[in-house]
């Protein structure tokens, strides 16, 4: 079985819309996908509309921006009442937070030489609930400042960029509580990407565990094989589940395309049996 537990939409900062994201899904001989946009829910209707008609298994889902001591972590979520009101106001406040950040990250682009009005970054966001870096540095590249997103983040909108202003994020306790409460599996995105290694200590994700946290995603292209091994083998120490998803984000991340990642057949049947549905 291929199973996909983790990309996006352009109802997020992903460029394929939920219909298409289904339907590249299907071609991409997956038998099971998550939508798991940041922030938002917005695209979970069409996406299951879509793989109903396309014969494909859809987990719904999200990305969770959160925070362990200020440093940025993302938690996904499996299969959550997306009506619930909790956790809708939660996501509300990190995207009311993502749509200021715009605006001071415009401001320090116009000091740097960059002018950018919000309107042409919401030209590039022309589809999303839930806005963020990408857009900026697509409605850049547009602009012919730079080739591509990548250009952009490894300079002006890297984490220690010139153009980066922080945001709100939920702590990470909070945020399992709050996906647990709505009948959601939470499972740490990425644990050891990029700069999250050093804030995600075992220590920091076995007390997680301890409050609800149920699997780890080991298998993630941030990962180096050796790293994916670490981390399969913590998870197996403390019962957690091992995922893996390709965190796909169509043109806007070229090297992940869909698959390039996987949840194994075991992992994927005990993650469902957590589930109260899948669509
Ligand atoms: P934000 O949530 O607005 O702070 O932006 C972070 C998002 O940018 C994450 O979803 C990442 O997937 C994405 N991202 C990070 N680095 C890159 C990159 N080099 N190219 C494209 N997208 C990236
Ligand atoms: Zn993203
Ligand atoms: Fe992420
Ligand atoms: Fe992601």
């Amino acid at each position: 079985m291929r199973v996909d537990l983790h990309t996006h939409s352009s109802v997020s900062d992903g460029t394929d819309e939920p219909a298409v994201l289904v339907r590249n899904a299907v071609a991409a001989g997956l038998d099971v996908v998550a939508l798991a946009d940041h922030d938002t829910f917005d695209g979970l209707a069409e996406a299951r509309d879509e793989a109903r008609r396309a014969g494909i298994v859809l987990v719904p889902a999200l990305e969770m921006s959160c925070e362990v001591a200020g440093a940025s972590v993302h938690l996904l979520g499996y299969g959550p009442d997306v009506a619930d009101p909790a956790l809708g106001r939660e996501l509300e406040r990190i995207r009311e937070g993502r749509e200021n950040r715009v605006l001071a990250m415009l401001a320090r682009l116009a000091t740097l030489g960059y002018p950018l009005s919000a309107e042409e970054v919401a030209a590039q966001a022309a589809d999303a609930t839930s806005i963020g870096r990408p857009h900026i540095a697509d409605a850049l590249v547009t602009k012919g400042f730079f080739p591509g997103r990548d250009e952009v983040f490894a300079g002006l909108l890297a984490d220690d960029g010139p153009a980066y202003v922080d945001r709100y994020a939920t702590p990470l306790r909070t945020a399992v509580a709050l996906l647990r409460a709505a009948g959601g599996v939470p499972v740490l995105a990425h644990p050891w990407g990029r700069a999250s290694r050093r804030r995600l200590t075992p220590e920091v994700i076995a007390a997680t565990a301890e409050v609800g946290l149920a699997g780890l995603e080991a298998h993630h292209t941030d990962h180096d094989p050796a790293t994916e091994a670490e981390l399969a083998a913590l998870a197996e120490s403390l019962g957690l589940i091992v995922t893996g998803g390709s965190d796909h984000h169509g043109l806007g991340k070229p090297d992940n395309p869909l698959g390039v990642r996987l949840t194994g057949t075991d992992q994927w049947r005990r993650l469902r049996g957590l589930l109260s549905e899948v669509w």
